[in-house]
């Protein structure tokens, strides 16, 4: 066997050939084929079934029923294009019989497809019936049947049905991707059955590679499919484990940690004058805090607590340590509005130490005054605006990120640029699905503060419709006589055209003149910082007692005396967010409540209410989210740390990114053990 080079015209064909070396495909299939992301050969393996058919026997047409998915089989006995609305509309219709009935396809405005099929042809027909009288189908998938194949790959057997593109019949596809397999698969590198205790007994776990590729395009049974999909899932997952470990795994080895744990001579009267007790929880993780800033490797520590559970006192600590080491702190908050309050909080508690806090924001920038202690280490409190280019922090010896969830990695790790791998602390207050969390922060460890400070009063949820509004602003009304204060938060800033989803701008002065003559205020996003921290102040101080908001509020804000909040459109956000949102009440002793409004009687939206109305548990609410809404919505659309997948799937692969995530680590800390016994030479060919 002679071997030319891999482009030579007698190349062998290997898995990163080109597809055009396959018979049958041309430079159009060819197009056609990258248009669906497939170049190579190799490719073709992983171009996923979107589903699959059973085509060992069929529906006859006369037990079709309406609005349930089937696939019939049948001849066509008359077709032709209706034109209608002087020719500008048309119909393309065939009708198809079995040996029990007809059935009427129907497509719209697709007059091209009469060229393609023809009284006599023989075809295989799926969709929904939307009528069965007479029996019909609007715009069905058609495959024709063509004599002179090979009827095997697409006959008597489960098939897949693979996402197309236009101009590629499904048949040629899936032939094509058959010939692949039958002819490649023994080239695809095998890595085996997954051997891992975590999945002993598992039927995923025992295919190994190449049987799975086989399985998820043919599979002699349907649960193999899934099998399949779930062996290839675990090569995803750990392959992102591997990604996500590794990077922890060489920073250890590169960076020794700073020594940041201070010497307690600022933490001591702080936490003196601090009028509570620290809760257990708070207690426990500060001193996992301690243990990693004086430990041989640079933090990388998720804090994660429900809202109200404490986390800026952990973070203040914190930052505290560092201070006394004489390193300085930069802390990252997602909005404006929230970086300005944390500077607020900072400057009141660290202001009497002698410590300098800082501002930057797009529209701030406000240098921390070191005036008489220049031995003690200062803070930055920041937007985004802190990870500019020209931005630098000399000495940087800690990082925290608040509601992390609202960065990326990448903004992330550009922060942590600006010093000499500082120690990095991210804080979030949106309980997240344990997948995403791992997939999201596997590199860091977690902290949990899972205790709410005591004496907090109990937060009731009510689900109430908009015709109810008029007694809900009585009830809220009542609230403000007794002394207490209002949010009422609303999806957005101001209307929009097409849909009647309220916003704070058009209701205001309802709502002002529904629950006059008590003081209302409204803040969004669009409004000039000073005036909204104005605003803010006002609340704060009781001097405004009902406060109109778009979600800015969702973090951050802190008024105990608020114990009422009304969510008018509360469909339009995640459960996530609401939970967020209702964090902000029941801080006080006072019994709170949250009013969440919805015009929507769709059972999801009600189910999704509902939840909320049940449970206060942060992590149930958050599955619940992950399950209804799926990980991009409940992410949010700026989230791009999520990769994405072709086979797992984070809903229900919990036990697979268990089991990856688990070899993973063994997998490393063997490669690990192997590097400190045989240190590498040191590199000189430089
Ligand atoms: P979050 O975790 O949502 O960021 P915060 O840090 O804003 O929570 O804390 C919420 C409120 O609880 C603040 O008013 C804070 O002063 C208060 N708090 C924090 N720790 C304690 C504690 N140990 N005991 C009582 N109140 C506390
Ligand atoms: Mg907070």
């Amino acid at each position: 066997m002679s071997r030319s080079g891999p482009g030579g015209p007698n190349a062998v064909p290997r898995l990163d050939s080109p597809v055009t070396i396959l018979r049958g495909v041309g430079g159009e299939r060819a197009a056609q084929m990258e248009r669906l992301g497939l170049r190579t050969v190799g490719d073709l393996f992983w171009h996923r079934p979107a589903r699959y058919e059973d085509r060992r026997k069929f529906t006859p047409i006369r037990d079709v029923l309406l609005g349930t998915p089937v696939t019939v089989c049948g001849r066509i006995v008359a077709a032709g294009n209706h034109r209608f609305r002087k020719g500008t509309k048309s119909c393309f219709e065939f009708i198809l019989e079995d040996e029990t009935a007809r059935l009427h396809c129907r497509w719209w405005n697709l007059p091209f497809l009469g060229k393609f099929y023809s009284v006599g042809n023989e075809v295989l027909v799926y969709g929904r019936p939307n009528s069965l009288r007479p029996r019909t189908m609007d715009h069905p998938e058609v495959e024709k049947i063509e004599t002179g194949e090979d009827g095997s790959v697409h006959f008597g057997r489960i098939v897949p049905v693979y996402p197309l593109t236009e101009g590629m019949p499904q048949r040629t596809l899936r032939w094509i991707i058959w010939h692949v397999i039958d002819r490649f698969l023994s080239q695809l590198p095998e890595t085996g059955p997954w051997r891992t205790p975590e999945l002993a007994g598992d039927p995923a776990g025992a295919l190994g590679r190449q049987e799975a590729v086989r399985k998820i395009h043919f599979p002699a049974e349907l649960p193999e499919a899934e099998h399949a999909r779930q062996r290839l899932a675990l090569d995803e997952l750990a392959a992102l484990q591997r990604e996500i470990q590794g990077r922890r795994l060489r920073l250890n080895l590169k960076a020794p940690g700073l020594p940041c744990g201070g010497d307690n001579r600022l933490m001591r009267p702080f936490l003196a004058g601090f009028p509570f007790k620290l809760t257990g929880a708070q207690t426990r993780v500060l001193r996992e805090i301690r243990a990693d800033l004086t430990g041989l490797h640079p933090m990388r520590r998720l804090l994660h607590g429900d809202v109200g559970s404490g986390k800026t006192l952990v973070a203040a600590c914190a930052a505290l340590m560092t201070i006394e080491s004489a390193y300085n702190v930069a802390v990252m908050a997602p909005t404006e509005l929230l970086a300005e309050q944390l500077h607020d909080v900072l400057t009141g508690v660290f202001g009497p130490l002698g410590i300098g806090v800082g501002l930057r924001t797009s529209n701030t920038r406000q240098e921390p005054d070191v005036g008489s202690k220049p031995e003690l280490g200062s803070v930055w409190v920041g937007t985004h605006a802190l990870i500019q280019k020209a931005v630098e922090f000399p000495r940087l010896g800690l990082v925290i990120i608040d509601e992390q969830h609202k960065f990326g990695v990448a903004q992330r790790e550009t922060l942590l640029r600006k010093g000499n791998f500082p120690h990095l602390l991210v804080m979030t207050a949106t309980p997240i699905p344990r997948t995403l969390g791992l997939t999201l922060y596997g590199d860091l460890d977690v902290s949990l503060l899972d205790e709410l400070p005591t004496g907090r009063g109990r937060v009731r949820t009510h689900v109430r419709t908009p015709d109810t509004l008029p007694k809900v602003w009585q009830f809220v009304a009542r609230q403000l006589e007794a002394g207490r204060q209002a949010y009422v938060v609303y999806p957005r800033v101001s209307e929009s055209e097409n849909d009647d989803v309220k916003s704070v701008t058009r209701e205001f002065e309802k709502v002002r003149d529904a629950l006059a003559p008590h003081v209302a205020a409204m803040v969004h996003g669009r409004m000039p910082s000073a005036e909204r921290m104005k605003i803010m102040d006002g609340f704060r101080e009781g001097r405004v007692q009902v406060l109109l908001a778009t979600s800015v509020i969702e973090v951050g804000v802190d008024v105990p005396n608020a114990t009422v909040m009304v969510i008018e459109n509360a469909g339009q956000f995640g459960l996530a967010q609401l939970h967020q949102l209702r964090g902000r009440i029941g801080r006080g002793s006072h019994e709170s409540h949250c009013i969440l409004v919805e015009g929507e009687r769709t059972d999801e939206a009600r189910e999704r209410l509902k939840v909320l109305a049940e449970t206060t548990d942060g992590f149930a609410i958050a599955e619940a989210d992950l399950r209804l809404r799926g990980p991009g919505e409940l992410l949010g659309r700026d989230q791009s740390g999520l990769p994405s997948f072709r086979f797992a799937d984070l809903v229900r692969d919990g036990n697979l990114l268990e089991a990856a995530r688990a070899s993973v680590r063994r997998e490393l800390a063997a490669k690990a053990a192997g590097l400190t016994a045989n240190p590498p030479a040191p590199a000189s060919a430089q």
